[in-house]
């Protein structure tokens, strides 16, 4: 085998997508309930995104970021009116996302005579795989063989401001948080948690940071989830929805966050390319020009209902929860096993944090699709 080992052994090959289905090279087809993880939520081969990324190939697919990228101008107008924030930066993922936003962070400490700036994340976080991105992550498993590690990140208990305000140095600048924990096990922290985490950056002058590369771009029901609470962060990072496959992440930023980066402090070669732009653009017209995000909402909670119902009386479920179409059922116990055994039935899903099922699937979903989903989930689940 010539690639490198970092994901096993696979053992289905996925040739083919229409709509919320998948095709193996067997011919077999699937219902998705993991949209690639989080990613494809307008499904496969939307008809909209297919012919601007058609019709933007045969235009310029690259020209450098040394000019003027109408695409690029033009989507970050979009995710700054659909945000409320007020700049954008492009990349290619969601680490790289969350790189730009710790190099704010930095930049923001230093300038302001901070020489070891030092930046507060949540244990059993995730924000990506790059050096900097894993230090900040609360994952001791993704860190482990890759020492040293980026210093100055402290972890505290997730959904706690005392555990925040006990680990406040003067060298703090920033606090990034994901608005819902994703990989970790789809950890929702109280209504009143950003709130009060904004207040408490604006008294110590720290920037709130919210991953949400997992949670926006309609995920939840909202744009972002942060639109859930009433706040504005200082700064959003996103990724994997805003493409729907093709690669693309975003850094925006508000206010004196949004004015760290000048000219030379940072860039790449392929962000915010023509091509993955014009896919971008796609994704936000199809997300806010229709009812596609409240059909989010009702469809996360069609599905919640069913499988709580469903599951009401199964001793071996802890809880079922989820805020739209990231939906998470937390089993007492290791549940990998209904990774395969949920394919043998045509279904999709994923198991993260070891003993939570997450279910992502793709918004465009119909509700005997959605019915489809939660009743195979409840008789594996009660067979299990
Ligand atoms: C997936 C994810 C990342 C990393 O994104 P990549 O595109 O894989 O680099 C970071 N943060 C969160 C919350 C994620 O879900």
């Amino acid at each position: 085998m010539t690639l490198m080992n970092t994901y096993g052994t696979r053992t289905t090959t996925l040739v083919k997508g229409e709509g919320p289905y998948l095709w193996d090279n067997e011919g077999h087809r699937y219902l998705d309930a993991l949209s690639g993880i989080a990613v494809c939520g307008l499904g496969y081969n939307y008809p909209a995104l297919t012919q601007a990324i058609c019709a933007q190939s045969q235009k310029l697919l690259h020209c450098s970021n040394l000019y003027v990228i109408e695409e690029q101008v033009a989507l970050g107008q979009a995710l700054v009116e659909v945000s409320g924030m007020d700049k954008a930066f492009f990349c290619n993922s969601g680490a790289e996302a969350n790189e730009a936003a710790l190099k704010i962070a930095r930049k923001f400490g230093n300038d302001k005579g901070i020489a070891l700036p030092h930046v507060i994340t949540a244990h059993n976080s995730f924000h990506g795989r790059t050096m900097a991105t894993l230090s900040a992550s609360g994952n001791t498993k993704i860190q482990k063989g890759f020492g040293p590690l980026v210093e100055s990140f402290t972890h505290v208990d997730y959904n706690s401001i005392a555990a925040i305000e006990a680990a406040a140095t003067p060298n703090t600048v920033a606090v990034l948080v994901e608005p819902i924990q994703g990989e970790g096990g789809i950890k929702i922290p109280d209504a009143n948690y950003l709130p009060a985490l904004r207040a408490l950056c604006d008294a110590k002058g720290w920037l709130l940071m919210l991953d949400e590369i997992q949670t926006g771009n309609g995920r939840t029901g909202r744009y972002f989830a942060f639109q859930h609470t009433g706040i504005k962060p200082d700064v959003v990072t996103t990724a994997k929805g805003l493409g729907n496959g093709v690669p693309i992440g975003a850094c925006l930023a508000k206010g004196a966050a949004a004015e760290v980066l000048q000219q030379g402090n940072h860039g790449t070669t392929f962000g915010g390319n023509p091509l993955a732009c014009a896919a971008g653009l796609a994704v936000v017209k199809a997300l806010t020009e229709g009812n596609l995000m409240a059909r989010v909402t009702s469809l996360g909670e069609r599905i919640k209902h069913n499988l709580s119902e469903g599951l009401r009386n199964n001793p071996k479920v802890a809880e079922v929860r989820g805020c739209g179409l990231l939906i998470g059922v937390e089993l007492k116990e290791d549940c990998g096993g209904l990774v395969e055994a949920a394919k043998q039935q045509g279904l999709l899903i994923n198991v993260t944090a070891g003993n939570t099922l997450r279910l992502l699937p793709p918004f465009i979903l119909s509700d005997e699709q959605a019915d489809e989903i939660t009743s195979k989930l409840v008789a594996l689940i009660n067979a299990f």
